[in-house]
């Protein structure tokens, strides 16, 4: 860490972001009104990359409050993809045969705008404590048909370096457990933290430690990010990326390119485009499902595969995760990149008559 980096605060009440200039002074009411709703921080790493007092700026957007947050659209939810109904204990979410989420803490570094937990993050239980840790792991330790552990929160890069290191070993221990995932935005958010202590937690499992890095803009992945996930791939550490797509951000193909395409150049295989959530106050954030197709058509018409996310809809209620398209054969037709239409099979290798040797 610099010496200027040490003593730069995350800006976490309206003066704060006025004094950096990402809000105009007369909004400072209408921040204060969100921020006693919902948790607000922006780190400086964050602050330093958005463009001062630009509302539409794709950073300020995503982090720095908005008055449209308060507003309440019907559908919304606040537990948009039903945690609550696959939780079997505290701090775990048993949706999937498989694999659980585990959470064991619910601060981040920042808290994105349209964060799908919103109502749960940066709150006074926020931590799980020791004893309910252990009843999390006791969970997963008796049931043999869970091969991965999701970790996620919040932020679970947020742990202290020792806990983050007990908390793996404690999984690496139990034998069905295949697969430690972690879910972070901290790459991005709070480069810094990804140190010798924490990447040494991280590479101290025998077995496969995967992180999955949150991001949603080609600007955040700025040089202290880059240099945060080339640490991380040299200790071992597999990273996938995982973008939500959201009006003003990433909505504009020619954006979702630049993003996919710096995310590989960076070692980060694009894993999810998450269709938004409905969590509450997210609207302005909101697309359709047939946008989010548009925007994955053009993808997979210029860029490499190694570019192509799935896009999935995380269905309201608890069913889970599932892509959403856009799909290339209809009936006996496939469409290619360029969207030109072909029959599958070909005609002229089903047409009949013809001697099979
Ligand atoms: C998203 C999610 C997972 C992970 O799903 P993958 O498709 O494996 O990435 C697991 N459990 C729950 C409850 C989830 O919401
Ligand atoms: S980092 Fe993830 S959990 Fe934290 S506020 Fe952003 S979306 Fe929510």
């Amino acid at each position: 860490m610099t010496e200027a980096s040490h003593h730069r605060r995350t800006l976490r009440r309206s003066a704060d972001l006025a004094a950096a200039g990402l809000v105009a002074p007369d909004k400072l009411a209408e921040i204060d009104a969100v921020a006693a709703r919902y948790a607000v921080a922006v780190t400086p790493v964050l602050a330093e990359l958005m463009e001062p007092a630009d509302p539409a700026d794709p950073l300020v957007r995503q982090f720095v409050p908005d008055i449209r947050e308060l507003d309440g659209a019907s559908g919304e939810l606040a537990d948009p993809i039903g945690d609550h109904v696959h939780s079997p204990v505290k701090g775990i979410v048993h949706r999937y045969p498989d694999r659980v989420l585990l959470t064991p803490i619910l601060h981040c570094p920042v808290y994105c705008r349209f964060c799908f937990r919103r109502e749960r993050v940066g709150g006074d239980e926020a931590v799980l404590g020791e004893a309910e840790l252990e009843a999390a792991l006791a969970y997963i330790a008796s049931h043999p048909e869970i091969w991965e552990v999701v970790i996620t929160g919040g932020d679970p890069l947020m742990l202290p370096a020792t806990r983050l290191c007990a908390l793996v070993a404690a999984l690496n221990a139990i034998p069905h457990v295949a697969v430690i995932r972690l879910h972070s935005r901290v790459p991005i958010s709070d480069p810094e933290r990804i140190g010798p202590a924490l990447l040494d937690a991280l590479a101290s499992a025998d077995k496969a430690v995967w992180l999955a890095v949150h991001c949603n803009h080609p600007r955040e992945l700025g040089p202290a990010a880059r240099e945060a996930c080339r640490r991380l791939t040299k200790s071992g550490i597999p990273l996938v990326g995982q973008t939500v797509l959201l009006k003003g951000v990433n909505d504009d193909p020619q954006v979702m390119e630049a993003l996919m395409r710096a995310m590989v150049a960076n070692r980060i295989k694009p894993y999810y485009l998450h269709h938004l959530d409905l969590a509450p106050g997210t609207g302005h954030f909101r697309t359709t499902i047939a946008e989010g197709q548009a925007v994955m058509r053009r993808l997979r018409g210029r860029a490499s595969g190694l570019c192509q996310p799935t896009y999935v809809l995380d269905i309201p209620g608890g069913h889970g995760k599932v892509p959403v398209g856009p799909v290339y054969l209809d009936g006996n037709e496939v469409e290619d990149w360029q969207g030109g239409r072909h029959a599958y099979p070909p005609a002229s290798v089903v047409a009949p008559g013809r001697s099979s040797c």
